[in-house]
């Protein structure tokens, strides 16, 4: 499977596509974590996951994954082979970052590269809000609009929405408890976002960002910080913002 997938990336470069097709063999590829759709111009999905802490296929692949592909509407792949998600990224529409595990040059120059000429939208959860990698400050700074060092005990906390008018919040309660990991996100001084929902420790009283949209020219990017376990992925609020913001960042 890996090798077909390099070479039709190499073809694909060879006769100067800008952007690559997702190989053929996807189709009868029936791994957990991966929803085909039969419609040819179904949107295309790519899921990162892979690193410590988290279990990533069960609960971004496929917990996330099946909300994200509505149904068999939309193809959604998810990966954790770093090679692989090389070849996915100019492949897809959306990728949704859900990794700490370091990505190799070929997919941090493909993630900007797409992203830079408008051709990606990138969903940015729990785990990739992080400033996981020190060698990758654009990252953060560009597409994350800041980042998390630390986190709050994995415990209940209270969630409140700042912007209900905003498309992502639509039927998401005004304030919702969750029993996740309150990461101490903070934005880049220089990054331009708009924070939609703010979330705050119980016993701390310490509020900061939990979903935030980034100001990019070109790209449609969601931030969200939530997604530890079973408890965010479960949860009814959770799914609802997940649904929302696919809406927003897929293409007309
Ligand atoms: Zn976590």
């Amino acid at each position: 499977m890996k090798r077909t997938v390099m070479l039709l990336a190499v073809v694909g470069i060879t006769f100067g596509c800008k952007t690559q097709e997702l190989a053929k063999e996807y189709k009868k590829d029936t791994s957990a974590g991966h929803f085909v759709s039969d419609n040819k111009k179904a949107t295309q999905i790519a899921i990162t996951g892979g690193g410590g802490s988290h279990e990533f296929l069960k609960f971004f692949g496929i917990t996330d994954g099946e909300i994200l592909s509505e149904k068999g509407e939309n193809t959604v792949i998810y990966s954790e082979d770093v090679e692989e998600i090389g070849t996915l990224v100019p492949a897809v529409d959306i990728l949704m970052l859900t990794n700490n595990q370091p990505l190799n040059a070929t997919v941090k120059e493909a993630i900007f590269s797409q992203v830079n000429n408008g051709k990606l939208n990138l969903l940015i959860y729990h785990p990739s809000t992080w400033y996981n990698w020190e060698d990758w400050p654009e990252y953060n700074k560009q597409l994350v609009g800041g980042g998390s060092r630390s986190h709050e005990d994995l415990q209940e906390f209270e969630v409140t929405v700042v912007k209900p008018d905003h498309p992502i919040m639509k039927g998401v309660p005004k304030t919702f408890r969750i029993v996740d990991e309150l990461y101490r996100w903070e934005k880049d001084p220089a990054a331009e976002i708009e924070v939609l929902a703010m979330s705050k420790g119980l016993e701390s009283g310490e509020e900061y960002p939990t979903v935030w949209i980034v100001k990019h020219p070109k790209a449609k990017i969601v931030g969200n910080t939530l997604g530890h376990d079973e408890r965010a992925h479960d949860l009814e609020a959770y799914r609802t913002i997940l649904r929302n913001s696919l809406d927003w960042v897929k293409k007309e």
